[in-house]
């Protein structure tokens, strides 16, 4: 089925199946008919490929993944659309839907079980009230994946892809630059989804590194990358202080023994910088 942007189709399809727009599970499907068809394109949907999508919605971008890549499954949470999308992706028999919470499911063994000897990419339009833990899970569990290209709210893309050094910069955006190199793809209006949100959206693409960009241990760099954002206004040493339960004097003792001076804020710290935090930390612990 190729009309799966139009609104009278989509209109059609669910009067006929009875659907209505879950709000709570972040449900607006695109009707830009331009947008699917870039994203699979630049999410590297091709032949030899498996495709990880989450959330399908009427299954808009689940056949133009389908269409290009040798495989593509879809974990969806919403059990009313298994009857929809059997129907609109009656035409790609390499698609297969499994209904579950992407937050719940063992994403590694199904990335085991589904995609063997495929090299594999995770595209996606996310529900936005889950884009974050989505997108942490994903990288933190170090999954077998290339890249990750989803849609996000503008803002949240901003966010993400905020380089080390400006005021964009938060815990997320450190986060994703750890496991890999994020970049803004384009822009998506946000006339471009029934129901229209209220925000406008952004593609973008992580590109997953083999290794992490900094030599730190993961546990103690997420402790400390988590507790310097944890009251933005505040100096790293206090943020420290509260974030991880020490004195104040300890954390001064840290951001010295990292080279950091003690009025700096975490969102001027460099990567290098917050490795070398977590480097201090383990010594302490
Ligand atoms: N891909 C479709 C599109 O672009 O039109 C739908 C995108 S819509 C923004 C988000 C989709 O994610 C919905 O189909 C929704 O039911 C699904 N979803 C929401 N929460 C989910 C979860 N926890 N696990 C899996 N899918 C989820």
């Amino acid at each position: 089925m190729s009309q799966l942007s139009n609104i009278g189709v989509i209109r059609d399809i669910m009067a006929r199946h009875g659907f209505s727009f879950s709000k709570a599970l972040g449900q607006n499907f695109l009707i830009n008919p331009t947008v699917c068809p870039r994203m699979a394109e630049l999410g590297g949907a091709a032949a030899g490929v498996g495709v990880l999508e989450i959330g399908a919605g009427v299954g808009v971008l689940t056949a133009e993944l389908a269409a290009r890549a040798d495989k593509v499954v879809c974990v969806e949470v919403d059990g009313r659309l298994l009857p929809v999308l059997a129907e609109t992706l009656a035409d790609y028999p390499n698609v297969e839907i499994v209904h579950a919470d992407v937050m719940k499911i063992d994403l590694a063994a199904l990335l085991r079980e589904k995609f063997s000897g495929l090299e594999v990419v995770v595209c996606a339009n996310l529900p936005y009230y889950i884009t974050s833990p989505i997108l942490m899970s994903l990288l933190e569990q170090q999954l077998a994946v290339r890249s990750i290209t989803v849609m996000v709210q503008r803002e949240a893309a901003q966010r993400i892809c905020a380089s080390p050094g400006t005021r964009e910069v938060g815990a997320i955006s450190i986060a994703v630059r750890y496991y890999s190199e994020p970049r803004v793809l384009f822009q998506v209006s946000r006339g471009s989804f029934l129901p229209a949100p209220e925000v406008d959206s952004t593609v973008i693409r992580l590109d997953v590194r083999q290794t992490p960009s900094v030599n730190a241990d993961a546990h103690a760099f997420f402790q400390v990358v988590r507790a310097a954002f944890s009251q933005r206004r505040k100096t790293v040493v206090n943020s420290l202080a509260s974030g991880l339960g020490i004195p104040k004097a300890q954390a001064a003792a840290l951001c010295e023994g990292a080279g950091i001076f003690a009025g700096a804020r975490a969102e001027q710290l460099s990567m290098a910088q917050f490795g070398a935090l977590a480097a201090c930390l383990q010594q302490l612990q």
